[in-house]
This record gives structure tokens, C-alpha cells and sequence, in this order.
């Protein structure tokens, strides 16, 4: 791992030493006391033993004063400390709730003799009181000991039982050159940083934006799959913006004790509002910011309530306050719609697994104080890790070193860099799948099918996008949009949709001579399409304007029940929905068939750069003579 990868690395926000000795020293403090409360009770009480001469009973000491021989008595509480005439002492106890001369009159000493000793009353000062006060303390005591422990099980260790409140944000400093971080750190991701050089531009200049009645942003999220660079981005706008940056992740907010996390929200917009212009870094927003309500009886009220707090601070941000607040997650589709909302985390950036030319910047990145050979070629390396992340790259540069080292090199070969990819794709943290040569073709061809189809077809909508870089489950995707914003959808578009959503399953036919599981979803969402057609929006040719689900409705439970379909109707449905399937799938074939010299050269560019930007693409088209769509 290179110096320059070790200053990017993220300390870990919690139990900072400071808070470690803010809580050990409060307990140390409370075990002190406790000790010096029982040193002082035990000496008091042995100075005090040291005078009594004579333990008697009260009866003894009764007869005594009957007999004259009592000069002073000294009630102190209950205890009895008489002097007799010869100076010896005696010690005793008296009756509880009755005092001393009616005591006396009880065992009939006449009232001559009680007058005789001299009675002194000291009051309950000392040890004997403190004494006395200790079967109410000792408890509570014990109880704030149990507590202690209990919240020292809970944390695992870290004594935070007294801290909690306090937020656990980290800051970062945007003068300290060690932690900083610049977007020149943060390789590829052109469109992301893009997007974030505006809200560098606000942090820096908020002036200028609100001379012209522009509000600045309150919320950014940024969504990425794990490891594409999210924490380092947010990172990289503080640093380009040189202000001070909170860290903080979603799990932390939520701890043992109710109420720790809305707190702690409170505490961390507090400081970074004091530390005006600031970024706060929410990251791994979705261990708090899942969609609230959801199950019976309760739920997770503690996050539910760290998730209000955040909207409240941010709702509560007057227009002016150069505090930005950026998330991260990689589950945006749990976030509860509240986040989302405008004057929210409305700023959505999100960051794609990089392609084969931002994975060379990456891994260019990350070799920067690391020795090559002279043979070491970057580019390959770039060519067979599709589908790794910014933090798999930078894990295999960092194996290549370590390889390198062990066998006594002062440089990384090329054999060094090649064998750190296997061991990446088979390390622990690599969840993702990896492209084998054949799927990656396979994958290409499956998106360049879709693509073509819509590029063919006058209904379907342009293509903007095609990548054969995975996400999530799908092995690519081929981002198409509409020309302009459309409510309603019509039965030309229809129909055109369903056979560009079959491209995929065609092309894969084409090349394959059979077909994967791959399409399934495609399959899925265009039957599904052609079922509405047919029952909802009467665009079927058989049956004509009508809809079938008259009788559909929810019930109280919101379920949703069927309309009165015959089984002998259902069938038909289903016939008419097969036909326009099939239809489509003789469009797709007729159209990927005339024009496989253009699919072979989508498929092979995308093999090649595996993501191809519009323009792009429309280069391609516009070489094959099919016009493009404006
Ligand atoms: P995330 O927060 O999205 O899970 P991180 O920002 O923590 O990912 O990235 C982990 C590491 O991967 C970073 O510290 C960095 O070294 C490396 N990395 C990820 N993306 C890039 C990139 N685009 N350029 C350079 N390094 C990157
Ligand atoms: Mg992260
Ligand atoms: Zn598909």
C-alpha cells in the first residue's frame, strides 16, 4: 500500500482515546469516593472505640446512676457515653424513640438522682450520621454500578456509558495536508465529480449563488455499489472546498440507548453549524434512513426517531447556512421517500462500477509510490478486472506489493500485478461477480440486442446508455430514454417495447445458438407488459376496447382481489398475450437478423470500453447507414 493510499484511509470514528479517559476517570472518580467515604467511616469509628473504656447494657448503666456514681451523660444519637466520678467512661445505647430522662423515669430512678448527673446532648454530626445515611446511599450506589456495567457489556468494552449524547463525528480539519483529500485523488468518475464541483463551487462562493435567489443545496446523496469511491468523493468535495468535514456513519447514530441517536444528530449539526462553512458525512445512511413504519408494533423506534431528528436539522437549516449534508449508501432502494424529498437529499449523484479506461486512471492512482518493471503493463491488468471496484484495484496493487516483497523484489511485475487479481476475486471481501471472457461476449451481445432493436424500431425511445459492467443482478443494462416527458404510453410503444425488451433474449439465441437465465427478467417485465395491453388497456386486436378487471378491487386489507374471469376467458386472455409475445420476438428476430453486422460492431466496441455514451454509439449507428432519432 503506497503513502498516498495511507493518507486517504479513513480513521475509524469511534471511541477516540480522549473519550476513553473522559469515562474511565468518572468511574475511577466514583470508586475513589467510595473508598475515602469507608477510610473515613472505619478511622472515625476506631478513635471513637479508642475512648469507650466499657461496653455495658442500659440497665447496668441505670444502676449506676441509681447509685450515685454517674457525674455526666452524653447522648449522642442513640449512643450513651457517661463519665462515672472516678473518671472511667462507659458506653451504651439507649431505647430507640424515647429520650434519656423518660427512659430513666421508666426504670424508676428518682428524679433527685437524674438531676445530679449532668446531661450534654451533641447532635448527630460525624460519622454516626453519615452512618446512618448509608442504607439509602449503598443501594443507590449499587444500582449506578450495575448500570455502568451493563452499558460497559453493551458496548462491547468501550466505557462510553457516560458519553452517550455526544456526537461521535470525526472531523477532519481542511488545513491539516496530511488527511486531505482532492478530487486529483479520486480517479474515473468523471460525471460524479462533475456534479459535486457545483457543490464544491457553493461551499466556496455561497455568495454569489445567493445574490441570485439560488437556494443551496441541502442534501447530497451519493449510491454506488460498495468500495466505488463514495466515502472518498465526500472526502475529496471538503478538501477541494477547504472546509471542515464531520464524519459519521449511520450505525453509530444508532446505539443501545433510546434516544442516543437523536441526540447525537442534534450534537453533530450543532458542530458542524459552529464550524459553518462544513460538510456533514452521513455515511451508510441506510442503517438509519430505511423506510419508517414498516412491520407491526414498533419496529425500530430508536432509528425511527434518529431518522426525524435528521430531517427536522435539515428542514430547520435557514437558506443561508453553508452546512452541507452528503450521504452514502448502496441501498438506495430502502431509503424512506422522506430523505429524498426536495430540500432533502435531493442532489442524487450516483457512482457506477468504473469501466476498463477509469479502471487504468484507478489503478494508475494507486501505483503512484509503488516501483513497476519495466515490463509491467497497466492496461491489460485494466482489460481483465471488468466488474471490479475502485477498492478491489486498490486491494490489487496493495497483494501485487506484498507479492513483490515476499519474494525479495524491489519491483512489481507484471506476473506479480496478474496473480493479485485471483487473489482479489477470491478474497474474502469480494462479493461481486467476476466476467469469464464468454459471459462478458454474451453480456455485450444481450445489451447491443436491446440497444439495436430500440435504435431500429420509429416507437421505442433513443438509447442514452449501454454497459455491460453488472449491476446488482443484472448482468448489464441499456439505459433508454423517452425524447420528451410522456404521461401516456401508446399501443405503437408499446408493441416496439416488448420486442426491444426480448433484444437481449434474441441476440443471446443469435450468437449462442440457445439461451441463459440471463434474460428472466426481461422476459418477466415484457409478458407482464403485454398482459396489461391486453386486460387493462384494451390494445389487444381480438378482444378490442375492453377491460377485464371490472371486478377488481382491494379488499379492507388492501389485497388485491380477482375480477369474475371465466377459466374459459382466462384462457383466451392468455392466448392473446402469448400472440403478442410472439409477435414481438418475430420483430426483434427479423430486425437482429438483417442487421448483425451492426450488432457484431456494438457488442464488439462494448466487449472493448464496456460502457458506450450516446454519442458513441450514434457513430456507430450513423457508419451503418440507420438513422438516428431526434
Ligand atoms: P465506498 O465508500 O464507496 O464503499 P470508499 O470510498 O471507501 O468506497 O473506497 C475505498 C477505497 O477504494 C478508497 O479508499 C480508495 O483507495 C479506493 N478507491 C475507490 N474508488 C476510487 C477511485 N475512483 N479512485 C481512486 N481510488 C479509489
Ligand atoms: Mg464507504
Ligand atoms: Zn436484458
Amino acid at each position: 500500500m503506497s503513502k498516498n493510499n495511507n493518507r486517504i484511509k479513513i480513521p475509524l470514528p469511534r471511541k477516540t482515546p480522549k473519550k476513553k479517559d473522559d469515562d474511565s476517570s468518572l468511574f475511577r472518580h466514583l470508586v475513589n469516593a467510595f473508598l475515602i467515604f469507608f477510610l473515613l467511616v472505619g478511622v472515625y469509628g476506631m478513635v471513637k472505640e479508642n475512648k469507650a473504656v466499657k461496653n455495658i447494657s442500659l440497665t447496668e448503666l441505670v444502676s449506676e446512676i441509681q447509685k450515685g456514681e454517674i457525674k455526666e451523660v452524653e447522648i449522642s444519637g442513640e449512643k450513651l457515653t457517661a463519665k462515672k466520678n472516678d473518671e472511667t467512661v462507659l458506653v451504651s445505647k439507649k431505647e430507640m424513640g424515647s429520650s434519656f430522662s423518660e427512659t430513666l423515669k421508666n426504670y424508676g430512678v428518682e428524679p433527685a438522682k437524674i438531676s445530679a448527673v449532668n446531661v450534654k446532648i451533641t447532635t448527630d454530626t460525624g460519622a454516626a450520621f453519615w452512618l446512618s445515611l448509608l442504607p439509602i446511599f449503598l443501594p443507590i450506589i449499587f444500582v449506578i454500578l450495575i448500570i455502568w456495567w451493563l452499558s460497559r457489556q453493551a458496548k462491547g468494552g468501550g466505557m462510553q456509558a457516560f458519553s452517550f449524547g455526544q456526537s461521535k463525528a470525526k472531523m477532519i480539519d481542511p488545513n491539516d495536508p496530511n488527511q486531505k483529500v482532492t478530487f486529483d485523488d479520486v480517479a474515473g468518475n468523471k460525471e460524479a465529480k462533475i456534479e459535486l464541483g457545483e457543490i464544491v463551487d457553493f461551499l466556496k462562493n455561497p455568495k454569489k449563488f445567493l445574490d441570485i435567489g439560488a437556494k443551496i443545496p441541502k442534501g447530497v446523496l451519493l449510491f454506488g455499489h460498495p468500495g466505488t469511491g463514495k466515502t472518498l468523493l465526500a472526502r475529496a468535495v471538503a478538501g477541494e472546498a477547504k472546509v471542515a468535514f464531520f464524519h459519521l456513519s449511520g450505525s453509530e447514530f444508532v446505539e443501545m440507548f433510546v434516544g442516543v441517536g437523536a441526540s447525537r444528530v442534534r450534537d453533530l449539526f450543532d458542530m458542524a453549524k459552529k464550524n459553518a462553512p462544513s460538510i456533514i458525512f452521513i455515511d451508510e445512511i441506510d442503517a438509519i434512513g430505511r423506510v419508517r413504519g414498516v412491520g407491526l408494533g414498533g419496529g425500530n423506534d430508536e432509528r425511527e426517531q434518529t431518522l426525524n431528528q435528521i430531517l427536522v436539522e435539515m428542514d430547520g437549516f435557514e437558506p443561508t447556512a453553508s452546512v452541507i449534508v452528503m450521504a452514502a449508501t448502496n441501498r438506495q432502494d430502502v431509503l424512506d421517500p422522506a430523505l429524498l424529498r426536495p430540500g432533502r437529499f435531493d442532489r442524487r449523484v450516483t457512482l457506477d462500477l468504473p469501466d476498463r479506461k477509469d479502471r487504468e486512471a484507478i489503478l494508475m492512482v494507486h501505483t503512484k509510490k509503488k516501483p513497476l518493471a519495466a515490463n509491467t503493463d497497466i492496461k491489460v491488468l485494466a482489460e481483465r478486472t471488468p466488474g471490479f471496484s475502485g477498492a478491489d484495484l486498490e486491494s490489487l496493487m496493495n497483494e501485487a506489493a506484498i507479492l513483490a516483497a515476499r519474494h525479495e523484489r524491489k519491483e512489481i511485475l507484471q506476473e506479480d500485478l496478474l496473480a493479485s487479481i485471483e487473489k482479489v476475486m477470491l478474497g474474502p471481501e469480494r462479493k461481486s461477480h467476476l466476467m469469464t471472457a464468454k459471459e462478458k461476449e454474451l453480456t455485450a451481445y444481450h445489451e447491443a440486442g436491446h440497444a439495436l432493436v430500440a435504435s431500429v424500431l420509429p416507437h421505442a425511445d433513443p438509447v442514452h446508455k449501454i454497459s455491460i459492467i453488472s449491476r446488482g443482478r443484472a448482468g448489464g443494462y441499456t439505459l433508454k430514454l423517452p425524447l420528451e416527458d410522456k404521461k401516456l404510453g401508446s399501443k405503437n410503444e408499446f408493441i416496439d417495447d416488448l420486442a426491444v425488451s426480448l433484444g437481449g433474449y434474441v441476440a443471446e439465441e443469435m450468437i449462442l445458438g440457445t439461451v441463459t437465465t440471463g434474460p428472466s427478467n426481461d422476459l418477466q417485465v415484457s409478458s407482464a407488459l403485454a398482459r396489461e395491453m391486453v386486460t387493462r388497456y384494451g390494445m389487444s386486436d381480438v378482444f378490442g376496447p375492453i377491460a377485464f378487471e371490472k371486478g377488481k378491487g382491494k379488499t379492507m386489507f388492501g389485497e388485491e382481489v380477482d375480477g369474475d374471469i371465466s377459466p374459459a376467458l382466462a384462457k383466451e386472455i392468455d392466448d392473446e398475450v402469448r400472440r403478442l409475445m410472439k409477435n414481438a420476438y418475430e420483430t426483434t428476430k427479423k430486425v437482429l437478423t438483417e442487421k448483425r453486422v451492426v450488432l457484431d460492431a456494438i457488442a464488439k466496441k462494448l466487449i472493448e470500453v464496456e460502457n458506450i455514451e450516446q454519442k458513441e454509439y450514434e457513430e456507430i449507428l450513423t457508419a451503418h447507414n440507420i438513422p438516428l432519432k431526434k
